[in-house]
């Protein structure tokens, strides 16, 4: 995916929020001032996170929602044409 290139590694969209609780996935870690996933070839479809019985699975950045502050994924959400 070319999109990945556009990543700054802030880590942000790796932390899944519910009802005020957020929740770091387990597989994401620091190392030399960039966040880096332990799983990366494998991470997609698996658990970050449960809050409240809800299940966070890990998926592509642009599949999200979410606007995240100083995310370049967010302007190419905003390009996106809207789901039918
Ligand atoms: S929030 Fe955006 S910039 Fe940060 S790690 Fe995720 S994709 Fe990369
Ligand atoms: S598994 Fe997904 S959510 Fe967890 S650190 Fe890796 S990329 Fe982030």
């Amino acid at each position: 995916m070319p999109e990945k290139d556009l990543c700054l590694r802030c880590g942000k969209c790796c932390i899944s929020e519910l009802g005020g609780i957020k929740k770091r996935c387990p597989r994401l870690f620091l190392e030399n001032g960039v966040w880096s996933c332990s799983i990366y070839n494998h991470r997609l479809g698996t658990t970050a996170a449960v809050i409240h019985n809800r299940v966070f699975r890990c998926g592509l950045r642009e599949n999200q929602e979410k606007i995240i502050e100083g995310c370049p994924y967010n302007s190419i959400q905003k390009i996106k044409p809207p789901s039918s």
